[in-house]
């Protein structure tokens, strides 16, 4: 594979070794344990009851949507699902865990092994890579500290305490910062395939942590790490192990040692500090949360919730590619749009030429949704008239390019196509005998690139081919346009 320009390892003796810990909130309407609304933005602690503040003599209750999510994504991924599953208490005192400890899994998670299929451009084509995974667990979601500028005090907001989160822990698999974003974005748009989870990075409802060694390229054993905690953009992933993959090949060819830290990356100064040493499993002191039963997944709901996966997005990129024949660029656009995807697919009903559909859905539709914020199903026109629309142009009744006047034309209302192109006086002559007329009276006007197409130069065509196009106010058909050139001049 050839390295990418932004692989800091890129003609050095090191190689990285990349795993991510992935934080999903799934929006669930109630927290994991209690039923406390599941929202994000309300006013601080007003979202809080005794259980989700560990008032003494609460007792929580497990959210079966949760559950049931969480198996999901783990079905999604190819993990295997445990039939047995339980929560353990991970202590430790933090501001925004007031109770003290945190509900999670320790030994028994809900989802085990388990791969992400990713895939990304770069020097040498489109990679495709499969990312193995270690486990997938739940949990809640700790409060948020927040800390004002330029004021002495900090403050406690406890809404999103015991917001169930879900950690998706990646195997060490990952060697360049671009194969770790490119995997995190694919994990979100699984989840958003599913619909558990918003995945968005500035709500904070995807929260990544990553782990980093750097060995000698082609040893194969696990050296020292760090981790970066609590990166919140694809970018700061992309930037943070950038960063700290070349400060640690730095320290290795000094011939001195990685000391294992947690850290925590400044966006603005594109650097780490040093958060604190790593603390180790047994430092928790892990135990079964007594207040909560085991869970049992039955065979039949585990078998029910694998019938009702959706299309996931690696089946269907290669379905577009496949059965319906798209190129991997126009693939991969749609795919990574989930309404936008369903856009053309329902365009598609109306008329089946996969290729011109996607090329105006990945064309003229995003540029307009991408326009005005919206998404493509809110621009006002159905995909059933956005394919009258390509149909009208594949039939020669209108020209690719006056199609975009008649497309403006189209939005927000109801009108047929038929009846917007003759509204605009912009219908496509296709006649042959008007069209040749045409071309007799051009060639007639221009002696000098008739001679020239004569000789052999390819440009004349064009200027004739334009001047025809321009006689005829831009709506012969310019593929007749050419053909009856050709065939006038005898070329
Ligand atoms: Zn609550």
């Amino acid at each position: 594979m050839t390295k990418s320009k932004s692989d800091p390892t890129d003609g050095t003796p090191f190689e990285a070794v990349i795993g991510l810990e992935a934080h999903v909130q799934l929006k669930t309407r109630s927290k994991m344990f209690c039923g406390c609304e599941n929202r994000f933005g309300a006013e601080p602690n007003t979202l809080v009851c005794p259980v989700c503040l560990g008032h003494p003599g609460s007792l929580p209750v497990v959210n079966r949507q949760a559950m049931e999510w969480a198996a999901r994504v783990g079905l999604a991924c190819g993990c295997e699902i445990a039939r047995f599953t339980k929560f353990d208490r991970k202590n430790y005192y933090y501001p925004d865990l007031p109770k003290g400890y945190q509900i999670s899994q320790y030994d028994l998670p809900i989802c085990n092994g388990g791969e992400v299929e990713v895939h990304f451009a770069n020097d040498s084509g489109v990679v495709r890579r499969k990312i193995g995974l270690v486990r997938i667990h739940l949990e809640e979601d700790a409060g948020k500290n927040i800390h004002a500028e330029a004021r002495p005090e900090s403050w406690v907001d406890l809404n999103r305490a015991g917001v169930p989160l879900l950690e998706i822990v990646s195997k060490p698999d990952m060697h360049t910062p671009e194969e770790a974003g490119a995997y995190l974005r694919m994990l979100r748009l699984i989840m958003l395939y599913l619909g558990v989870s918003d995945c968005n990075m500035e709500e904070g409802t995807l929260r990544c942590d990553v782990n980093i060694s750097v060995r000698p390229r082609g040893s194969t054993h696990l050296e020292t790490r760090t981790e970066i905690k609590n990166l919140n953009s694809f970018t700061h992933v992309e930037n943070a192990l950038q960063h700290e993959i070349t400060r640690q090949m730095k320290i290795k060819a000094r011939g001195e040692k990685i000391v294992q830290q947690t850290l925590l990356f400044d966006p603005e100064k594109g650097e780490t500090r040093v958060m604190r040493g790593k603390e180790e499993a047994h430092d928790y002191r892990y135990f079964p949360e007594p207040d909560l039963a085991p869970w049992i997944f039955s065979e039949e709901w585990i078998e029910s919730l694998r019938k009702s996966l959706p299309e996931m997005p690696a089946v269907r990129l290669q379905r577009f590619q496949g059965a319906l024949g798209l190129s991997p660029y126009h693939a991969d656009v749609l795919v990574r749009d989930v309404v936008m995807a369903e856009f053309f697919e329902e365009a598609l009903e109306t008329y089946d030429k996969a290729q011109s559909v996607a090329n105006w859905v990945t064309n003229v539709v995003r540029e307009e949704s991408n326009a005005r914020g919206i998404s493509a199903k809110e621009i006002g026109i159905s995909p059933a008239r956005l394919a009258g629309l390509v149909r009208a142009i594949d039939e020669g009744k209108v020209s690719n390019q006056k199609a975009r006047d008649v497309f403006k034309a189209m939005l927000g209302n109801t009108r047929a196509v038929a009846e917007v192109i003759g509204e605009l006086g912009l219908e496509q002559i296709s006649d042959d005998s008007f069209i040749r007329n045409a071309v007799k009276e051009v060639i007639g006007k221009h002696p000098g690139p008739v001679e020239d197409v004569k000789k052999g130069k390819e440009n004349s065509i064009n200027f004739l081919v334009g001047q025809v196009m321009r006689q005829s106010k831009g709506k012969a058909n310019p593929g007749i346009v050419l053909k009856l050139v050709k065939e006038e001049l005898g070329v």
